[in-house]
């Protein structure tokens, strides 16, 4: 058994070497908590060889070292468990049991989906009916700061199993207390007093304001009805939210507004923006129906057809199309109107004598580019050529 959940402050130790197999150690007692249910394994070292790894096998606490160990079986050693990281885990892990207690308090339905601390953020799995939108998630943050600046005292004991499965109260993590609850008949529980009791095996900071900043950088979706939420706790918490308050602060500036009137400035902006488009779609529609007018006194015959051939400016061969195919047969028995986006295209409305398609092939033929379409309505683009050279050729 590891000493590290029932004392998580002590880093530094003395223990006999129990065994030796390879590089992988056991000893008579531990204080390197053995990587289990989202806690990663204490680093650190022993007889001064570096720990990479410690897992839980049989009932034994096995050390893997860097390289061979430089001590025998029998051996009294040091153990030094890395101060920097467990003081990390023990803070994001007591963050994670303080955020899940906000959770209690907005989350309807409220059960535990899993957990992972990982080197610059930790998740949290809530299982809830309630949609985990930007609103809640912001109400998760406040309350987890909140509970940590009430500085809350945090404990741990470990009460007969019966007991613990009957109380209502205790969130049962049950990847990190699979050990305490099998093969034994107590529950190891950890209370952040008035706030959360879960069954837990990990190591925790005794108080919630030890914590420091805690703010959620992510959520997900990782299965039906499931939320992930992830959060950082020190430099990463801290850093990140320095760089959304510099983000609000530049997108206001920028909008000539302060970082709370953000929201309604951007919604009048984006409307004003709708209402500009529309105008524009509207403007530009005028301007082609002026051109095209343009155009209808000056059709061309070509082959016994009338033809209307022209370019148009500013607008694209979709938003010409409909045009074509009104105009075709009626304005005259070939519309072909030609413009730029990107590159040359040509758009052909017929009243079915001519071939839509033979007009299209004609000018690719000559001019590059590809298309096609229907006897009645063809488009062509990619054409190397400029629209108005595409038109005096027509007009030939
Ligand atoms: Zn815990």
């Amino acid at each position: 058994m590891t000493r590290a959940p029932a004392e998580p402050y002590r880093t530094s130790f003395d223990a006999t070497v129990a065994a030796i197999d390879g590089r992988n150690v056991s000893l008579s007692e531990t204080y390197f908590y053995a990587e289990s249910g989202g806690q990663p394994a204490d680093r650190g070292t022993l007889g001064g060889t570096s720990v990479v790894d410690v897992q839980k096998r049989d009932g034994d606490v096995v050390h893997a070292l860097e390289t061979d160990p430089e001590f025998e079986e029998g051996e009294e050693i040091r153990g030094q468990v890395d101060e920097e990281f467990r003081t990390y885990c023990m803070r994001s892990h007591t963050a994670s049991h303080v955020i899940y207690g906000a959770g209690r308090l907005i989350l309807d339905d409220l059960g535990y989906g899993g957990f992972d601390i990982g080197e610059e953020k930790i998740r949290v799995d809530f299982q809830t009916s309630t949609d985990i939108d930007d609103g809640v998630l912001v109400e998760l943050e406040r309350l987890t700061n909140r509970a940590v600046w009430d500085s809350l005292p945090v404990s741990w004991e470990s009460v007969p199993k019966e007991e613990a499965l009957a109380r209502e109260d205790i969130a049962f993590n049950t990847k990190t207390e699979e050990g305490v609850l099998s093969g034994s008949d107590t529950v190891r529980v950890v209370d952040v007093e008035g706030w959360d009791v879960a069954a837990c095996g990990g190591t925790h900071v005794e108080n919630t304001r030890e914590i420091g900043p805690v703010t959620i950088v992510d959520r997900s979706n990782p299965g039906e009805g499931m939320t992930r939420v992830e959060f950082a706790v020190g430099p990463p918490a801290i850093r990140t939210r320095a760089d959304e308050k510099r983000s609000a602060l530049e997108a206001a500036r920028i909008a000539g507004t302060g970082v709370e009137d953000l929201p309604d400035e951007i919604d009048r902006l984006t409307g004003e923006i709708d209402a500009l488009e529309i105008e524009l779609a509207d403007a530009k529609s005028r301007l082609v129906g002026a051109t095209i007018d343009e155009l209808a006194e000056e059709t061309v015959a070509r082959n016994g057809h009338e033809w209307l051939v022209g370019t148009i400016d500013g607008v694209g061969p979709n938003e010409l199309s409909d045009r074509v195919r009104e105009l075709a047969g009626e304005t005259a028995d070939v519309v072909a109107l030609t413009g730029k986006e990107g590159s040359t295209f040509l758009v052909v409305g017929t009243d079915g004598d001519v071939e839509a398609g033979d007009v299209v092939d004609e000018v690719t033929a000559e001019f590059g580019g590809g298309g096609g379409g229907s006897p009645t309505f063809a488009q062509g683009g990619g054409l190397s050529a400029d629209p108005d050279d595409v038109v005096a050729y027509l007009r030939d």
